[in-house]
């Protein structure tokens, strides 16, 4: 059976819908925490899956050298990151989500003031394919 999110950033001039997502889990890098402002907790979901329903015209893209990063070009929300076969869905945008994180990336670039509280597995940089 297929689940379907609804998000929307802070200003609510960009909604969209998530359609099965596939996991949930927090990245610790430097570039999620330069983006967020902290860890970013995410969702992953099949690009085909990932339909913005509202103010298309307000996502803007941030290029860089690894995952291009979507966000709302009015309030700044952070959308998701495009990893190319999937996107990381921010998971803070979606107030239905029901999910667990599952994993801790890149912990060993984690803030040093950021406590981890669960008990989902932890890789120093990403999980092992
Ligand atoms: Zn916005
Ligand atoms: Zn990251």
């Amino acid at each position: 059976m297929s689940k379907t999110l609804g998000g929307a950033c802070l200003c609510g001039g960009i909604e969209y819908e998530v359609t099965d997502p596939e996991g949930m889990g927090v990245c610790h890098c430097t570039r999620c925490q330069r983006w967020t402002g902290s860890s970013l907790t995410g969702v992953l979901v099949s690009p085909a899956n990932f339909e913005v329903t509202k103010g298309a015209d307000l996502v803007r893209r941030y290029e860089s050298e690894f995952a291009p990063r979507q966000f709302c070009g009015n309030c700044g929300s952070s959308l998701y990151d495009d990893l190319g076969e999937k996107y990381y869905v921010a998971a803070g945008l979606m107030r239905e989500l029901d999910l667990t994180p599952e994993f801790h990336l890149q912990v060993a670039f984690k803030a040093p003031w950021e406590v981890i509280g669960d008990d989902a597995p932890q890789f120093d940089e990403n999980p092992p394919a």
